[in-house]
């Protein structure tokens, strides 16, 4: 390996954190972003004073490390944050966590019926092993409940059909979830059972960006070179090592000793020269992600909805997830009489939403949080929008295979490690995009050799702990509830 600098290559979470310890460590580094701001998918976007999430971020891990990291590098300003969600659904809105009382009122007790015969007759009947989302979930939970309350969300969320979907996701996201265990959990509600670490989470005074601007101003004052507005666009290799990384605009190339890549799979492929075999270019190519654009409101009204966010299943509407920031953090809006909300709409890179007009996603957005009944259009005062790229990495049926390919073949490049979510292409949260970056850093500099690709690899992703595993809960001031029947 060479004796050069570890280059970095991205400053989302990832690369962040792998820049920050090797500062505390003393190893010479440079990181490379492409932006001109730090925090990838997890930062927090600045208009005129209005703070808003690209997606709202929660902070919450089981791994001691990076909590004590997070502690590390913000202190005080770490807020713990009481939660509170709903999902829209058939026009109601119904509390999730799920609490028994709220769905019989809101579903109705025929309904339930329905659902409880529906899972009945599934949990009888032995299904075959599932391949898809659909077949898992129906098996588990019965085709009533799948058809209510997982088909127009997963949908809108993955813009495939819950058929074309890898079962792997479910088992990913809701694996340790079963109805039984739900259903108990609403029932018990003195939260012995099941806590949902989603009762309160961590989130930053001034959000998720206000981590990773303190973390690269503190890579800074110790010495760390990090180059913003710089995307790599070569990776020079010889087989055996990445020789150089190239970056573009000025940022100049730099002969490293390590390559920790949190960029996506498949760019890190485009990006070597020599390209490597045309059967890892095609696997590189072939993966797919879905894309996402947020729109944030600016509202007259301080308190239009104490939710910190509602899920949108009813299909009438495209808007997936809508955020309200005040509630994440009061410090997110620079106005007592106003509010900051943000309309999630999940697409694909150049379809119809991707592409519409900033001003028609505006008015579509204001349109929508009317017709959902959570504020009257006139009191929408003006809109902002992001568009998002490489949101979440999907699993169709042919990822796996995909990449393992990709994988095998860049192990043969001793110095290059990937990490963080699409670095793997794989659905971390920050937490374990975060711990993929430190066990790489202990891989570069201390000698370990640390399996970075078995970080999260057992999908462990459930949002329940038993109470004693979680640090900082406090005494349930909601009914605690089961994991339930949508994603985060
Ligand atoms: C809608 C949404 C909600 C989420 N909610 C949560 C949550 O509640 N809690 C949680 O913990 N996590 C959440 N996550 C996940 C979290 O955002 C990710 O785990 C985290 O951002 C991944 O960090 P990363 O560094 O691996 O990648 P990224 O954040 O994707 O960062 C990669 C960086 O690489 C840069 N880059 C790309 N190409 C190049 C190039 N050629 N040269 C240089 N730089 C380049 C990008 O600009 C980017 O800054 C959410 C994600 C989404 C999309």
């Amino acid at each position: 390996m060479g004796s050069g600098p570890v280059a970095i290559l991205g400053g989302g979470p990832a690369g962040l954190t792998a820049a920050y310890q090797l500062a505390k460590r003393e190893q010479p580094a440079v990181l490379f972003e492409a932006d001109e701001t730090v925090g990838g998918l997890a930062r927090t976007v600045v208009r005129d004073g209005y703070r808003f999430d690209l997606g709202g971020h929660r902070f919450f891990t089981k791994s001691s490390e990076v909590e004590a990291l997070w502690r590390e590098v913000l202190g005080e300003e770490l807020l713990t944050r009481p939660r509170l969600s709903r999902i829209r659904w058939r026009g109601r809105f119904i509390d999730y966590p799920l609490s028994v009382g709220d769905l019989v009122r809101k579903v109705g007790p025929a309904e339930l019926a329905r659902c409880a015969a529906s899972y009945a007759a599934a949990t009888l009947r032995p299904a075959p092993e599932a391949q898809s989302f659909e077949d898992w979930v129906t098996a588990r939970f019965g085709r009533r409940l799948f058809e209510l309350f997982f088909r127009s969300y997963t949908e809108k969320v993955w813009g495939v059909e819950t058929s074309e979907l890898r079962a792997e996701w479910a088992a990913q996201r809701i694996r340790e979830l079963s109805l039984g265990r739900a259903v108990r959990a609403a029932v018990l509600r003195d939260g012995r059972e099941v806590h949902s670490l989603i009762e309160e989470f961590l989130y930053p005074r001034l959000g998720p960006g206000q981590m990773w601007e303190t973390m690269l101003a503190e890579t800074v004052r110790r010495g760390g070179d990090v180059r913003l507005g710089s995307p790599v666009s070569a990776l020079r290799h010889d087989g055996t090592l990445v020789t150089e990384v190239r970056a573009e605009a000025g940022a100049g190339a730099i002969e490293p000793g390590p390559v920790i890549s949190s960029l996506p799979l498949g760019t890190v492929v485009e990006l070597l020269d020599p390209p490597p075999p045309a059967a890892v270019v095609a696997a590189a190519r072939g993966l797919r992600y879905r894309d996402f654009v947020t729109v944030a409101l600016v509202v007259r009204g301080a308190d239009l909805f104490p939710d910190n966010w509602v899920y949108v299943h009813d299909p009438e509407v495209r808007v997936g997830r809508i955020q309200n920031f005040r509630s994440w953090s009061p410090w997110m809006v620079p106005d007592d009489e106003r509010t900051c909300v943000g309309l999630e709409y999940f697409c694909f890179e150049g379809d119809g939403t991707w592409s519409a007009d900033d001003s028609a996603l505006v008015d579509l957005a204001a349109s929508e949080l009317e017709r959902i009944g959570l504020a009257p259009r006139h009191l929408v005062e003006r809109g902002w929008v992001v568009r998002v790229p490489k949101a979440y990495p999907i699993y169709d049926v042919d990822y796996g295979e995909r990449v393992s390919t990709i994988r095998a073949w860049l192990e043969g490049l001793e110095n290059l490690q990937q990490v963080g979510r699409n670095g793997l292409h794989r659905y971390n949260n920050a937490d374990h995009s975060m711990l993929t970056a430190m066990r790489a850093v202990d891989n570069a500099c201390a000698g370990t050799r640390h399996d970075i690709w078995a970080v999260n690899a057992e999908s462990v992703y459930h949002e329940e702990t038993r109470a004693e595993e979680h640090p900082y809960r406090r005494a349930p001031e909601t009914p605690a509830t089961g994991r339930a029947l949508t994603n985060g």
